[in-house]
């Protein structure tokens, strides 16, 4: 029952998506047909400025066509027993150096924890896609948390930031694909985490302040 859920609501989350897509992609092929009939009939000098303009409104909808396609694929979950802190261990480094790069910190914070079933690709995703945000919001610097424990039958991955906060009437928001406070965001990032967890059948809490953001995510240790 918990997969077909999880089925359906992956299968809602694309349809959604199909109308959100178009509309993307149409505004950057707008500007680009714009600045190119500019071309056709004005002078030279224009192009220098605007070809720039151009490439990044190209680049946007190649990003977006990117994120939707790995939400869009139905793919199957690989998942098998595994521990969740080897994959945190992994990527530790990746984050790491996203983190210096911008005058931030990260400590990670893990006890021995039971083996769980995980898709190994699906949770690199989920835990990158949750850090960035976690390190994006931090605009003037901070500590970047992640931290493994056990509780009540879980096993809990705790992402935490003291970033910005999200506002209140945004939170119910989260997870809706192409929602984004960001010039450049593409607000697929979470609808894509949020995915995942379902077919995880795990469950993502949200915790926020003006002090920063707390994502728990907790899954099923299986009997
Ligand atoms: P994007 O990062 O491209 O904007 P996401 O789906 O990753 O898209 O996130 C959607 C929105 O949720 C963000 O634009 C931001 O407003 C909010 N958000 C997500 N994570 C955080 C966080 N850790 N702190 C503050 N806001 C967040
Ligand atoms: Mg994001």
């Amino acid at each position: 029952f918990e997969t077909e859920m999880a089925r359906l609501a992956q299968l809602n989350l694309v349809g959604e998506m199909a109308a959100g897509i178009a509309h993307e992609i149409r505004n950057p092929m707008t500007t680009i047909r714009g600045f190119l009939q500019l071309f056709r009939e004005n002078d030279r000098n224009m192009q220098k400025e605007y070809i720039p303009i151009m490439l990044e409104e190209l680049d946007r909808a190649n990003e977006i066509i990117t994120e939707y396609l790995s939400l869009a694929k139905n793919k199957q979950s690989h998942q098998q027993p595994d521990q969740i802190n080897r994959i945190i261990e992994m990527l530790l480094p990746l984050i790491q150096a996203e983190a210096v790069m911008s005058g931030k910190h990260v400590q990670f914070q893990f006890v021995d924890c039971p083996v769980i079933h995980l898709d190994d690709k699906e949770m690199r995703q989920l835990i990158l896609n949750m850090c960035m945000n976690g390190l994006e919001a931090m605009t003037i610097g901070g500590t970047l948390t992640i931290q493994t424990f056990q509780e009540n039958g879980y096993v809990v991955l705790l992402i935490s930031d003291e970033g910005t906060g999200i506002d209140e009437k945004h939170l119910e928001k989260l997870g809706r694909p192409f929602f984004t406070t960001k010039d450049e965001g593409t607000g697929l990032g979470l609808a894509i985490c949020y995915s995942i967890a379902a077919r995880h059948r795990a469950s993502i809490e949200v915790q926020s302040s003006s002090e920063g953001t707390t994502f728990l995510i907790r899954f099923p240790i299986p009997e």
